[in-house]
């Protein structure tokens, strides 16, 4: 997705999104880091598109929320630059998308017994940093 200055203002911001909601469980932030300089990019500054797809079991009327896939640009105002973030959140706490570091395709999942410091991992793996993120009800 590439867009001029004026197009990205005009896109939704991924924050009006927050939290991602699943039936057990919420993503409730997180943030883009700059390619170039690394520095967390303010929320205004993080727009596009979040897409929820969702399935039903056959016996349901309600169909629940699977996954919900993000598809963001993120401008540094510092360097004027532009950071792409695209990636899948699972209803089973996996992530998935390009990895920062070569580019190919990952899947991220977190150990339930040491969550907390896995979703660390994510923020230098990622460029996301996610606060308190996963909140199982
Ligand atoms: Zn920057």
């Amino acid at each position: 997705m590439f867009v001029s200055m004026y197009e990205f203002e005009s896109l939704p911001l991924i924050s009006d999104s927050y939290p991602l909601k699943f039936h057990d469980c919420e993503w409730t932030t997180f943030s883009v880091r700059c390619s170039a300089c690394n520095k967390k990019i303010k929320n205004e500054n993080v727009r596009g598109y979040v897409d929820a797809t969702t399935a039903g079991d056959g016996y349901r009327t309600i169909a629940r929320i699977i996954r919900y896939d993000i598809d963001a640009m993120a401008f540094c105002d510092e360097c004027n630059l532009m950071t792409t973030a695209i990636y899948s959140f699972h209803e089973d706490m996996r992530m998935t998308g390009a990895s920062p570091i070569d580019g190919n395709h990952t899947t991220w999942t977190p150990d339930r017994r040491s969550r907390l410091s896995i979703f660390r991992k994510f923020k230098s793996m990622l460029g996301f940093k996610v606060l308190d993120s996963i909140v199982r009800k």
